[in-house]
């Protein structure tokens, strides 16, 4: 079965690039979002930190999936000033702790490395679904890949539409107001602008499934 084929070093290797691909390309995009409802810094952040996380990820071949991930948390946290650079470098982090030294890990076993990721942010962050934040994308994102892969959905199409959800929930923020972050500074006037956050995660959703399309 599709959903039971393995992944390893490479696919965290390969999602780590196709993010650093995106957010760059999105980068002018994401700076445009934050500097309505932010301070603008939202995609040369995301840019700068995961160009780091690539050039570390080339420095350290041969290392277990869980230890990229470990290294890719600790880059973004020392390279990226902004909210995003320790919500997402302690996700990332905490998701590389689910795997340990294993070489592989399964679908079942990348929906721990996300839930884990996601609990992290929301311990850290104090943010939940509604409160226009990254959260919104990165939940049901989750959710949608649990639900599928325990259904006995492939892995290949439990991650599309896991990366469908993100991107439903990037959209989600757009008539929110902001509670959490600098966004919720402006009050209701945070409302009709979609989160950044949201937009990068959806973004870093959808490099995940391309990275298991391409390496597994
Ligand atoms: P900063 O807000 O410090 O300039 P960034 O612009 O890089 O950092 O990131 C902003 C994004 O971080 C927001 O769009 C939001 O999605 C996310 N964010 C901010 N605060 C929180 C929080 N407390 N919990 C979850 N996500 C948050
Ligand atoms: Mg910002």
């Amino acid at each position: 079965m599709i959903s039971e084929r393995v992944m390893d070093a490479a696919t965290i290797a390969s999602w780590m690039r196709e993010i650093n691909v995106s957010v760059r390309s999105e980068r002018d995009h994401l700076v445009q979002l934050d500097a309505a409802i932010g301070d603008g810094d939202h995609g040369t952040n995301m840019t700068r930190g995961f160009e780091a996380v690539v050039q570390a990820l080339d420095a350290d071949p041969g290392s277990a999936p869980g230890k990229l991930l470990i290294l890719a948390g600790r880059t973004l946290v020392s390279t990226v000033g902004g909210a995003s650079g320790p919500l997402w470098g302690s996700a990332l982090r905490s998701g590389g702790r689910v795997l340990g030294d294993q070489a592989t890990f399964d679908g079942a076993q990348l929906v721990e490395v996300l839930a884990a990721a996601l609990a992290s942010v929301k311990d850290l962050g104090t943010a939940a679904v509604g409160d226009k934040t990254m959260v919104d994308a990165l939940e049901p994102a989750v959710e949608a890949l649990r639900a599928q892969l325990s259904d006995g959905t492939p892995l290949d199409e439990a991650l599309e539409n896991a990366a469908a959800a993100a991107e439903a929930g990037m959209r989600s923020t757009i008539p929110l107001q902001a509670r959490k972050g600098r966004a919720s500074y402006l009050g209701e006037r945070s409302v009709g602008h979609q989160d950044p956050g949201a937009t990068s995660t959806a973004l870093m959703i959808r490099a995940l499934q391309k990275a298991v399309v391409k390496e597994t």
